[in-house]
C-alpha cells in the first residue's frame, strides 16, 4: 500500500519542476510501509500545518 496522499502531495510538483529527484517518492511515498515515517504524513495526521517544500525527513528544500 502506498501513501494515501501520493497523488495530491505537494512533492509531486517539486518533482515535475525538477527541484527534487524521484528518490523521496521511491523511498517513502511508493513504499510498502515507510510512508508511515514521513514527517509530512505525520503532521498531516495531526492536522499540523507544514510547508509544501518540507521533505519526508523533515528537511526544508529551498528553491534553487
Ligand atoms: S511525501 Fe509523505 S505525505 Fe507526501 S505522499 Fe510521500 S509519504 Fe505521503
Amino acid at each position: 500500500m502506498t501513501c494515501r496522499w501520493i497523488d495530491i502531495c505537494p512533492l509531486r510538483k517539486l518533482e515535475q519542476e525538477g527541484q527534487i529527484s524521484q528518490r523521496w517518492k521511491k523511498e517513502y511515498c511508493e513504499s510498502k510501509n515507510s510512508w508511515r515515517n514521513c514527517k509530512r504524513f505525520r503532521l498531516e495526521g495531526k492536522n499540523i500545518p507544514h510547508p509544501d517544500n518540507m521533505l519526508p525527513d523533515g528537511t526544508i528544500k529551498e528553491k534553487e
